[in-house]
Formats: C-alpha cells, structure tokens, sequence
C-alpha cells in the first residue's frame, strides 16, 4: 500500500497555477511553462482560482492584479487561509504603487507585464528554490526524487540503485543548489583522506555513473551539470 503511494508522490510534476483573465497571456504562459515541464492549472477568476487551489496540489502561483470577480490582493489572501504557497503577481506597469503593498501582504515575488518568459521562469525558479528549503524531506529534481529520510533515490518511480558514495556524491551537490562544488571540494568532503586509490578520475567515473543512473541522457546531463574547468554543479530542474 505505502510503496503505491510513494509511486503516486513521485510522478507529480512542479504544478503551476495561472491565474489570469485575458485569455492571450493565458494560453500563452501555459503554453510556454509545459514546454519547461511544468504543469500548468489555469483559472480567468479568483472564484475558479480558490476551487483548483482547494482541489490541486499547487507548488506555486501566477496571479494577475486585476481580475474580474476579485482583486489579486483578495485572491492571495484567501489562498493563504487555505495554505501557504508560493504566490508571483503579474502586474501591469500603473499598477507599480500597489506592489509594494503586495510584498508587504507576502507576495513572494512580482514581475511587470509585458514580461519576457524567460525572465518569469527565472523568477519562478528562484521562488521554488526558497520555498524548496522549507519544504519536507523529499527532493525534486525533474523525474528524480530523493527521500533524505530513507535515503532512497528514485526516478520515475522507480528505486534508483546508488551506492553509499554515489547517493553521497548526488546528496553534497543537491543540498547546495546555488553553489558550483570543485572537483577538488568534492574529493576532500566525499573521500577519506586515507584511501590512497582516490583521484580525479575515479571522481570522474563515478559522476558517469551517476548520470547514467538518474539522468535521461547521460552525454546531455540536466541535474548534474559540468561547470568547465572547475568542477560540478546542480543543474535547475523541476
Ligand atoms: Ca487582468
């Protein structure tokens, strides 16, 4: 029973809901966040909002300022009676005065219409990797999710065999997402000084077999990233 319902936690995918009424900049921002493989929930009213937010497990909101039934200050305070979730408004450019009031009501972020999409995903990252901190003791990387309390990786719900030292390798490098790791740091902190057998190209190896492991394509890596001549880092994947 408890192995069927990790599987079910597993396949979800970081979901977004966008909340929006012009239906262009709908359909487009949900067009553009499933390309980057997020999945996207979409509501035109705070009224329609609040029901997906009740019904969906959402990790994170696009709220525009003004909507028909509601404003998006009313909408994000309900939501935040319901649960805490990161909320990112949408905001058209006169509508500056009123930002400052939504970061003060806990708005996590806001970006300014017209906006380019890269720059939204950027933001939403950041957002998703502060929240990610407070979040339990799973971590999402993509297709990849690690159990820190069983020490269990798996990927699409299936178990991923690591050994101690791979999960190890894997675990130093996701526990500091913003931080590019030397090979010669991941030697030191990895590796007992001792072991004499230990270079640089058993590091190499056993990143390869990482990769193999958890990556889709181990020769075009998305979660463990070579950062050139210095060494290796977490790649953003949600
Ligand atoms: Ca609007």
């Amino acid at each position: 029973m408890s192995s069927y319902v990790i599987l079910f936690l597993v396949i979800i995918m970081t979901s977004v809901l966008i909340v929006e009424d012009e239906s262009t900049i709908l359909m487009g921002l949900k067009y553009c966040l499933e390309q980057e493989g997020f999945q996207c929930f979409t509501a035109e009213d705070g009224y329609h909002a609040l029901q997906i937010i009740e019904a969906e497990d959402i990790s994170l909101v696009l709220l525009d300022l003004n909507l028909p039934d509601m404003s998006g200050f009313q909408v994000m305070e309900k939501i935040r009676n319901i649960q805490d979730i990161p909320i990112i408004f949408l905001t058209a450019n006169l509508e500056e005065v009123s930002i400052v009031k939504g970061l003060d009501m806990g708005a996590d972020d806001y970006i300014t219409k017209p906006f380019k999409t890269r720059e939204l995903i950027s933001r939403m990252k950041a957002v998703l990797r502060r929240n990610k901190k407070n979040m339990g003791n799973v971590i999402h990387l993509g297709k990849v999710c690690i159990d820190l309390n069983s020490a269990k990786v798996m990927k699409d719900g299936h178990d991923v065999m690591l050994t101690a030292l791979e999960y190890k390798i894997l675990l130093t490098l996701v526990m500091n997402p913003d931080m590019v790791f030397t090979r010669e740091k991941i030697l030191a902190d990895i590796w007992d000084v001792n072991e004499a057998y230990v270079n640089d190209n058993t590091l190499t190896v056993y990143i390869k077999r990482i990769r193999e492991k958890i990556e889709d394509d181990a020769n075009h890596p998305k979660i463990i990233l070579t950062v050139r001549g210095i060494g290796y880092k977490v790649g953003d994947v949600f």
